[in-house]
This record gives structure tokens, sequence and C-alpha cells, in this order.
């Protein structure tokens, strides 16, 4: 028995600092990881976004209910679920991500959390730095094999430190790392993990 350690954005579900800005029509929310791989810069950029536009905490809570996974992530999951255990280990905040990993089942989400004052997003607490990668080795230092996979660059951190593949990574993320084996479909996966 493996664990799937499996990032969530772009992942399993779309984008969820994208999904904000679509819903409440701010294109500076549409910068992910991909476009700026320093979390916390781009962090702070998300944050002077919602205090200009006037974006409280509950409304975006409020919208974050409303995302749905990818169709097939859940059953993707589930189909792979007497092969791997699966452990979702995010760059997100659990007051954002927890409502869309409820929707895949009962997983355990690794991530960050925010914090809030007078109903805005004011800062956040990492849960530790180079945080995938930790959660790599604190599996293996209790004996476990950890299968990753991921879409962007803060994956490759936890794909390095032990095994596993791109999913819906865009044409630049692959070609940044050519060696890691990439997939565009759940079912070609999860052949793949099948026969691992
Ligand atoms: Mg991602």
């Amino acid at each position: 028995m493996k664990i799937l350690c499996t990032d969530l954005e772009g992942t399993l579900a779309p984008e969820i600092w994208q999904e904000i800005g679509n819903f409440f029509g701010v294109n500076e929310l549409n910068l992910t990881t991909r476009d700026i791989p320093d979390f916390d810069e781009l962090m702070s950029r998300r944050m002077d976004t919602l205090h200009k536009n006037n974006i409280s905490y509950e409304k975006i809570l409020n919208f974050v209910e409303t995302i749905q996974p990818f169709n097939g992530a859940k059953e993707f999951l589930s189909s792979i679920s007497s092969d791997y255990q699966i452990v979702v280990v995010s760059d997100t905040f659990y007051e954002l991500g927890l409502p869309v990993v409820q929707k895949l089942g009962n997983i355990p989400l690794l991530c960050h959390e925010l914090v809030i004052e007078n109903d805005f997003i004011v800062g956040y607490k990492k849960r530790q730095e180079e945080p995938k990668k930790q959660v790599i080795k604190g599996f293996q230092a209790m004996k476990f094999e950890c299968f990753c996979m991921g879409d962007s660059y803060n994956d490759i951190q936890m794909i390095d430190e032990s095994n596993g593949v791109f999913i819906f990574a865009p044409s630049e993320v692959k070609a940044s790392r050519p060696d890691i084996i990439s997939f565009n479909s759940y079912n070609d996966l999860k052949e793949y993990m099948l026969n691992e």
C-alpha cells in the first residue's frame, strides 16, 4: 500500500484563486504559482488586490462553497483507493480548500491557514517551509512509500523527493522538467499507477 500525495488545484479541481477572480471580475487574481513561483510574493499581491476591490472574507467563503472538483476526479480517486491511501498536499488554505476537498470524499488535506481581521484576509500562516517536500520526508520517515501527482512548479519538490508525475501540466511546466512523466487524463494516469 502506497500513499498518493496529490496536489489539489489544477490537478483535482480548478485553481481556486482564478475561480474567485472570475466570479468577482478581477483579472489580477488569476495569477497562480505557474505565473509567480514565489508563493509569498504571489500571496501579497492577492491580498492587495482583494483589499483594493473590497472583496471580504465572507463573500469569498460563500463563493468557494460552490466550486466543484474536475469531472472524473472523485471517480479517479476511488478507482485507485485499493492500492493507494490518499492525502491532498496543497498550497491552498483550509478556509478555501476544505469545501472543495470535502466534495472528493473524506480525504486528509495538508495546507496552510489564513489570517482574518475585520472580515478581510490580512495574512496567512504557512504550515512550514518547503511544505510539499516536508510531507514526503515525513511519510518516508515513517517508512511509507509515496507517489506524487501535480500540475505545477511547486509540485516538483515532492516528485523529486520520491516518485511521481504531472497531470494537466501546462507546456511550460512540462518543458521545465521533461524527465517527469506527464498525463492528460485520469484514465491514463490510473493505468500507469495501477501498474507501478
Ligand atoms: Mg496545482
